[in-house]
C-alpha cells in the first residue's frame, strides 16, 4: 500500500478525477462522492462522480447530485468518462464485485490510472493503489473529512461541501445514535456546522420526504407482515414486487424499513427481505453485540458491518426466509458477539 503523502503530491498537477459509489447508493456513499467532486473541482481538477445505478430522490438537493452519471442508465456516457481518468476514486465499498457491471467496465481500461479505494466497511479487497480505510469510521463521509484535512485543506470546507459529509455521517449512524457515534464523530459535525449548514433542513430534506401511500405501506407491513422469532430476539419482514408495485414505492421508500422492529425492547436483530426481478436483496440490522456481519458474509453473499450488514440471494423469496430461519441455531450459538 502506497503512503497517502505520494498521493497527495501526484494530486498537485491538475488531474482527471472520477468517483465511483456503490449499488443502491445511499447518503453516505452519495454525500461523500459529491463532496469529493466539490474539493477537487476548487483545487482545479476535473472530477465526476458515476453511481452504478439510481439513489433514491431524497438525495436529490445534494449539491451537484444532478451532474452526477449513472452507468446503469448512461453506460456509454459513463465508460467514456472512466477511459479518460487519471485517478479514481472507489468510495463506501471495498470490493470490486459491489459496483457489478461497472466493476466489469473499470476492469477493460487499458489506460493506466492511479486508484484509491475510501472506505469503512470490514474485509476489504485490497485492490487500490492508495486506502484509506477505517472500519471503525463512522462512515465513509468522516474518512473524506479526514482525507481533505490530510491533505492540509480543512479551510476549503464550504458549506456545500459541509452539508455532503454532514448527511453522510447522520445517514449512516442513525443521526448520531448507532454504536459507531463516536466522539470524533460529533467533533466533525460541529465543525461542519460552523459553515453555516442547516441541520434541521437537511433533517428534513432526508428523512421527512414520504408520500402517503410509504406511510400506508409501513402499516401495513408491520400489521401483516413482520414474523417475530422470540426465541432468536428476531423479527422479519418481506416485500414482494407486487407489493411494491401496488404501493407505488419509488427509489428510496424502502429505505429505513429495515430499522423499525428494533424499537421493540425484546428483539435484536431485524432483517428484511426485498424481491427484486433476479434476486432477493436482504438487509440485516442489529442492536449492541449481534454481530450480523457474519451471517450475510457467510450465508448471504454480503457483508458491511457488525449491526448494519446487507446480502442476496438467488432463491425464490420464501427459500431465502427458510434458509435464514435454518441458520439461526448455528448463529446464535456462536455469532452473538
Ligand atoms: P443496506 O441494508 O442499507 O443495503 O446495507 C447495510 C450495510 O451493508 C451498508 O453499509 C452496505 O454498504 C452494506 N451492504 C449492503 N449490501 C451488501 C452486499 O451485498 N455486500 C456487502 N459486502 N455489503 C453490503
Ligand atoms: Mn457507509
Amino acid at each position: 500500500m502506497k503512503d497517502l503523502g505520494l498521493l497527495f503530491t501526484y494530486l498537485q498537477q491538475p488531474r482527471r478525477i472520477v468517483l465511483l459509489t456503490h449499488v443502491r447508493p445511499d447518503g453516505d456513499a452519495v454525500g461523500s462522492a459529491l463532496a469529493l467532486k466539490l474539493y477537487f473541482e476548487q483545487k482545479g481538477h476535473i472530477a465526476d462522480v458515476i453511481v452504478p445505478d439510481d439513489f433514491p430522490d431524497f438525495l436529490n438537493w445534494m449539491p451537484q447530485s444532478e451532474k452526477a452519471f449513472n452507468h446503469q442508465k448512461n453506460p456509454k456516457t459513463c465508460f467514456a468518462v472512466l477511459t479518460r481518468a487519471d485517478i479514481i476514486f472507489f468510495l463506501d465499498f471495498n470490493a470490486l464485485k459491489r459496483i457489478e457491471a461497472l466493476g466489469e467496465d473499470v476492469k477493460k481500461l487499458n489506460r493506466p490510472f492511479v486508484s484509491v479505494m475510501i472506505d469503512h466497511h470490514r474485509e476489504p479487497d485490497h485492490f487500490t493503489d492508495y486506502e484509506l480505510w477505517n472500519d471503525k469510521a463512522s462512515s465513509t463521509a468522516e474518512l473524506v473529512y479526514d482525507f481533505i484535512h490530510l491533505a492540509g485543506d480543512s479551510n476549503l470546507i464550504n458549506k456545500d461541501m459541509a452539508a455532503c459529509i454532514y448527511a453522510g455521517m447522520a445517514l449512516d449512524t442513525g443521526i448520531f445514535q448507532f454504536s459507531n457515534t463516536t466522539a470524533r464523530v460529533h467533533e466533525i459535525a460541529a465543525q461542519l456546522m460552523l459553515t453555516g449548514i442547516n441541520v434541521e433542513q437537511i433533517h428534513n430534506a432526508v428523512y421527512n420526504q414520504y408520500g402517503e401511500s410509504r406511510m400506508r405501506f409501513v402499516g401495513f407491513l408491520l400489521s401483516e407482515k413482520m414474523v417475530i422469532l422470540p426465541e432468536y430476539k428476531a423479527a422479519y419482514m418481506s416485500i414482494t414486487m407486487q407489493e411494491a408495485e401496488k404501493y407505488k414505492l419509488n427509489n428510496g421508500d424502502k429505505e429505513g424499513i429495515v430499522n423499525l422492529p428494533l424499537a421493540m425492547r425484546d428483539v435484536d436483530m431485524a432483517v428484511l427481505f426485498t424481491e427484486d426481478k433476479d434476486k432477493i436483496k436482504i438487509s440485516f440490522r442489529s442492536k449492541a453485540e449481534v454481530n450480523v456481519e457474519f451471517l450475510a458474509r457467510n450465508f448471504f453473499n454480503g457483508g458491511g458491518h457488525r449491526n448494519a450488514s446487507g446480502g442476496s440471494s438467488r432463491l425464490p423469496l420464501e427459500e431465502t426466509i427458510q434458509r435464514f430461519i435454518a441458520v439461526l441455531p448455528e448463529f446464535q450459538e456462536k455469532h452473538h458477539n
